[in-house]
């Protein structure tokens, strides 16, 4: 098999904004679900259940239409403030096996794995693993192409909706696109498709057989595009959108916990892990914020926006621990977890005039240090003597992040 030189990853939810209803309402699973606008008010489906869907029902159509379709479909306003933060777990994820990733929207993303699949392992694993990380963090599947084309990996991501895996092998692209009809092809629209069909050419393969002056004199420049990409050529590159993006970690206890010295603990464990991660890819973070869940399972979250970026784990612990002593009040904790928003380019966090420059990189050349010694030994045994004694008799260890993350 061809070595793979590039490697890209499509992660994309299954019926996103349905899935995360059904998944908060067992009553509703094996029922029609959408979420989206009242039929009266000329609402259209802004997510279809897989069940819906096998009435034909499909996102961007008139919500009266899907209820003509379906009488007894239920029909669902969406929670935007949930599926955001179901987004935040998943960028979450997604920064955990590569600090390149593109959100295309709040449940799709690519990723560059070219750079972290050495320490990762071998392609198909790295993509079960996403789904798995998926599926326990979220109790959601999610569907995931792999490819060494960007966008091969799009369509890849789509053939075997629900929960799917595909995997296209370098050396495999042109026989992997050959059969699909030209509609998959990212950039095809309606328009264009019925051109091409008016010419002949039903299928990628026939595309890229096609000759590429006549599909220049037809349809100018993006006629050249679609004949390299159904030659399997893209060189578009994953833009990692750093805005989008947030550092965090989270941890559900074995038994809810009451005891500040214990959830302090916790919280500068997790301030260090989220430094680290910040480190290793070069950014600073704007925004810090907690979140609580209680023993009745009420979420909070509550933020405080910095003068200026940092990646410091005292200064991110120091401020959740603030955050904390705000918004707790005594009750029994059921998950706490600390994370970084508003994430720009380490140098734009270090151009600050009233920094001083010297005792920073100190901190930084230390932190470093620390790291590489964690590395070798093991994250525990440099851990503040607090952890330590705040983890002690607290059940069994937090699962960790991939090797690597
Ligand atoms: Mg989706």
């Amino acid at each position: 098999m061809a070595p793979w030189e590039r490697i890209f990853a499509h992660v994309d939810m299954d019926a996103f904004y349905a899935s995360v209803e059904i998944r908060d309402d067992p009553s509703l699973a094996g029922r029609p679900v959408v979420v989206g606008g009242s039929p009266g008010a000329r609402g259209v489906v802004s997510a279809a259940s897989y069940e819906a869907r096998r009435f034909g029902i499909h996102s961007a159509m008139p919500m009266a239409e899907a209820v003509r379709r379906c009488p007894r479909l239920v029909i669902l306003p969406g929670d935007f403030a949930k599926y955001r933060s179901v987004s935040e777990q998943l960028m979450e994820i997604f920064g955990r096996y590569s600090p390149a990733v593109e959100p295309l929207s709040l449940d799709e993303a690519f990723l560059d794995l070219s750079g972290t699949r050495r320490s990762l392992g071998p392609a198909d694993l790295l993509g079960r693993r996403i789904k798995e990380d998926i599926r326990s963090a979220t109790r959601l599947t999610a569907s995931v192409g792999i490819a060494p084309v960007k966008f091969v990996a799009k369509i890849a991501s789509d053939l075997e909706k629900p929960d799917g895996l595909v995997l296209v092998a370098p050396g495999e692209v042109e026989a992997f696109l050959r059969p699909l009809p030209i509609g998959r092809l990212w950039g095809v629209g309606p328009r264009t498709r019925e051109a091409l069909e008016a010419i002949g050419i039903r299928t990628i393969g026939r595309l890229a057989a096609a000759d590429r002056k006549l599909l220049v004199g037809r349809f100018g420049r993006h006629g050249e595009h679609l004949h390299d990409l159904a030659l399997g050529r893209d060189a578009r590159e994953v833009v990692p959108d750093w805005e989008a993006r947030s550092y965090s970690h989270e941890e559900t206890f074995a038994r809810d916990r009451a005891d500040a010295e214990f959830l302090e603990g916790v919280l500068l464990d997790q301030a260090h892990r989220v430094s680290r991660r910040l480190r290793r890819d070069a950014v600073c973070g704007r925004t810090v914020q907690l979140k609580l869940r209680f023993s009745d399972f009420r979420t909070i979250t509550r933020r405080e926006t910095l003068s200026r970026p940092t990646a410091d784990a005292s200064v991110i612990y120091r401020t959740g621990r603030d955050l904390f002593a705000r918004h707790w009040a005594h009750g029994a904790v059921r998950l706490i977890g600390i994370g970084v928003s508003g994430i720009v380019p380490a140098a734009a966090g270090s151009l600050d005039l009233f920094t001083d420059r010297e005792a920073e990189e100190r901190r930084q050349r230390l932190a470093e240090a620390i790291d590489r010694l964690d590395e070798r030994f093991g994250r525990s045994t440099l851990l503040p003597a607090k952890v330590l004694r705040a983890r002690e008799g607290d059940g069994p260890h937090p699962r960790r992040p991939p090797r690597g993350a």
